[in-house]
């Protein structure tokens, strides 16, 4: 089988690449390891965010919101979105002046953001009760998927639409380079040949571009929610809500609470110090993590802590040492692309980077701004210095500009 596109990895954003080149008319072959959404993109929460810390950022979230909600309109397959839009609550004076700066920020780059009404004006929220003074922003155009699978599942069905072949069950186990030019991939069955080849496999997105002999600058790192037993305190219609001094994020699922967070010292995890066969299923998972983090907001939404705990999964992010996404060409490789350095918002933004990267691969030129992530911008940067930074940015999540 030879193609014009092949793609390592069928998670989100494997996947939205593919569909794109698929749609420019492209000829594309997926290779996935395991089966489709089996890793991170499956697990995740689901949460789109249009408050971001750049316009770059900001500009390829809200179009993936776009994307999200109109996807039966241009992928041709149906996509349940929920669109209960968030709150982002600050309850110290640092987190207050930190929002306010993200409101004017946003505002400037076109984001439907304002100041929300006072504590007891928003006291209609089931599952969150303010506590005592806070600030919050109101966040209109946030959306989520109730269940990651289903853009999963959605992206499947388009790219077979479109004629975009995925292969799951079939690691790629080389990657065929002539001179500094990359011109296929080996799977553990076949030589696929193609022109340009997309290294979108995840946490296992170093291990791959070393088979190239490429070095991609991200640092895996743990992360992890649970899902609360159904209870009458959560009101399955209500909006997101994150607290951002916590680094907690809450939602209503499946008839309870969604709970997650970023804890301030989380766990790395380098798949390629694990044995070969390591996959997200053999991640260690703490709900420790997630009791500390809930406690932290147990006054204001008790649910979180008081419910019994129905699902606890987690997976790996690739994380950058500047917390933007590594995207594009690989410098001295030609014909290999990076999609990964998803920095907790991978799933989420995918639908625009997808198409971004795909349109900078058909038409050979960055659309506007994309450049900036290109997986050369750090340069030679040590392993200890990648691991650091992308710990801080885990850490930061949500104040990246607070401190
Ligand atoms: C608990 C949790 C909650 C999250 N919540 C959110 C959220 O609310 N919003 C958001 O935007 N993001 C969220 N994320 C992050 C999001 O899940 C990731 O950013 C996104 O899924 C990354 O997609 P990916 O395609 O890079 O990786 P993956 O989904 O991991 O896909 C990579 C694929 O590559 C495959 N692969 C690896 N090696 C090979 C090989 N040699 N050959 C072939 N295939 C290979 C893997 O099997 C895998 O299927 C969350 C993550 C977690 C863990």
């Amino acid at each position: 089988m030879d193609a014009d596109v092949v793609v390592i990895g069928a998670g989100a954003l494997g996947l939205t690449t593919a569909l794109h080149c698929a749609m420019s008319g492209r000829s594309v072959a997926v290779v996935e390891r395991h089966t489709a959404g089996s890793q991170a993109s499956g697990r995740a929460a689901g949460l789109f965010k249009s408050v971001q810390a750049d316009e770059l950022r900001t500009r390829l979230a809200r179009r993936s919101i776009t994307k999200a909600v109109t996807f039966a309109d241009w992928a041709g397959t149906p996509l349940a979105v929920t669109r209960p839009g968030s709150f982002l609550i600050a309850r110290t004076v640092q987190h207050r002046e930190f929002l306010q700066r993200e409101l004017a920020q946003s505002r400037r780059w076109g984001v439907d953001v304002c100041e929300a009404a006072p504590p007891a004006g928003r006291a209609r929220l089931s599952y969150y009760h303010p506590a005592g003074e806070d600030f919050a922003l109101w966040c209109p155009e946030d959306v989520y998927i109730e269940e990651p699978t289903s853009l999963i599942q959605a992206c499947l069905a388009a790219c077979q639409r479109h004629g975009a072949v995925v292969a799951e069950n079939e690691p790629v186990i080389g990657i065929a380079v002539t001179g500094s030019r990359v011109t296929g991939v080996e799977t553990e069955h076949r030589s696929i040949m193609a022109p340009v080849v997309v290294d979108a496999a995840g946490a296992w997105v170093r291990q791959v571009a070393e088979l190239a002999g490429a070095r991609v600058p991200v640092a895996a790192v743990r992360h992890q929610l649970l899902i609360t037993a159904p209870t009458a305190q959560v009101d399955p219609a209500d909006p997101i809500v994150r607290v951002v001094d916590a680094a907690v994020y809450l939602r209503p699922a499946r008839g309870g609470l969604m709970v997650g967070g970023f804890e301030s010292d989380p766990l790395p995890v380098d798949p390629q110090h694990e044995p070969a066969s390591f996959s997200t299923d053999d991640l260690p998972l703490d709900v420790g993590v997630l009791r500390r983090l809930a406690g932290q907001v147990s006054a204001e939404a008790p649910a979180a802590v008081s419910t019994p705990v129905a699902e606890h999964r987690g997976g790996l992010f690739t994380m950058s040492p500047d917390g933007r996404f590594v995207a594009g060409p690989v410098p001295d490789r030609t014909g290999l692309w990076v999609a990964s350095g998803c920095n907790g918002s991978g799933f989420s933004s995918s639908l625009a980077l997808g198409e971004a990267l795909a349109t900078w691969i058909t038409i050979g030129t960055p659309p506007a701004g994309l450049s900036a992530l290109s997986p050369g911008r750090f340069g030679p940067l040590p392993d200890d210095d990648l691991l650091s930074r992308g710990l801080w940015q885990y850490a930061h999540y949500y104040d990246p500009a607070a401190s």
